[in-house]
């Protein structure tokens, strides 16, 4: 449509320096994509161990490129000094893109993107890495709702290739423009796509998640529908992506779900999920879901 190539004659796609909010599985992630593309980023979080967490993970996937001899150490050294780990707000003033990766929560997320605003300059774009939750509506807590837009990255972030960039109802061209430029700079496929509960890829991902826990409600194995759809041909099961994913972002992002779709995808049984949930299962970051890992 003409809107959606409006943005795409934007001059402004300068992204000379980052900040990422949230230092878990996707902050982290986007962290170490940014710096070792190039881009400065500042990693913010509220307590040390998920910063400390952030930076093991970067150093974790830098060693393995030292290792492979695709990177020096000094490389390294120099990609990582890139990464600025913070409890605070200072020096945002200087940031031309904001991306939010808090937990899949509406009211913290609203919180956090409010607060935020207050420290970046006008001009700064506020993107948010949320899942499933409307752009629109998350717009809600800002000024400035024009330099907000959706950029959602997929897991784990320096080996998927797309991001959707969401258009919400008062986002602008430019800010369109300037996170596709980042995603871009970052190495990723950026598609612009609309907005609604789950966007695109999770509006096709949740039902598939869906019909596997009916599924397991009749009385599925799940290391079998696992093993079946790795033979299949797909790089895992929907058990162990959801290891992957997170057990509490699996349901708080399903939980949206339903609330967006309630005729076509809200449950009316609790999910093995939902109870492993309640059991503090949350898949591969706490060692225990479907799955142990020690
Ligand atoms: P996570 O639980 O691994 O990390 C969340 C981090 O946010 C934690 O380190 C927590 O301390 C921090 N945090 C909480 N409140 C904060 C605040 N006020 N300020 C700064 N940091 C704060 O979660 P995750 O899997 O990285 O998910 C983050 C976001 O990315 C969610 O919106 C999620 O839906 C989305 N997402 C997740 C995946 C996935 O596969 N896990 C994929 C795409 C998008």
């Amino acid at each position: 449509s003409k809107k959606a190539r409006g943005w795409e004659k934007k001059a402004d796609r300068k992204v000379a320096r980052a900040a990422v909010l949230g230092a878990g599985i996707m902050g982290g992630g986007i962290a170490y994509q940014s710096a070792y593309k190039g881009v400065p980023i500042r990693m913010k979080d509220i307590n040390q161990e998920g910063l400390d967490l952030g930076l093991k993970e970067a150093n974790k996937l830098l060693t393995k490129r030292v290792d492979r001899g695709q990177m020096s150490a000094s490389q390294m050294g120099e990609v990582l000094t890139s990464i600025d780990p913070t409890l605070s707000y200072a020096g945002f003033e200087d940031i031309d893109i904001v991306v939010e990766a808090v937990v899949e929560n509406r009211k913290v997320k609203l919180a956090v993107l409010a607060e935020t605003e207050q420290q970046v300059s006008e001009d700064t774009i506020l993107a948010s890495n949320t899942s499933t939750i409307s752009i629109t509506r998350l717009a809600e807590a800002l000024q400035r709702p024009q330099n907000f837009c959706g950029m959602h990255f997929f897991n784990p972030v320096h080996a998927m290739p797309l991001v959707e960039v969401i258009r919400g109802e008062k986002t602008s061209d430019t800010a369109i423009a300037r996170t596709v430029a980042y995603a871009t700079k970052m190495g990723k496929k950026a598609v612009v796509v609309k907005d609604c509960p789950g966007f695109l890829v999770n509006r096709v991902l949740f039902p598939y998640f869906d019909g596997f826990s009916k599924l397991l409600r009749d009385g599925a194995d799940f290391q079998v529908v696992d093993r079946v759809m790795e033979r299949w041909g797909w790089p895992m099961g929907p058990a162990y992506l959801l290891d992957v994913v997170g057990i509490d972002t699996g349901v708080h992002a399903g939980e949206v779900m339903a609330e967006g779709f309630p005729d076509r995808m809200k449950l009316d049984f609790k999910t093995a999920t939902e109870v492993m949930f309640e059991h503090k299962r949350y898949g591969q970051k706490n060692g225990k879901g479907f799955y142990d890992y020690v």
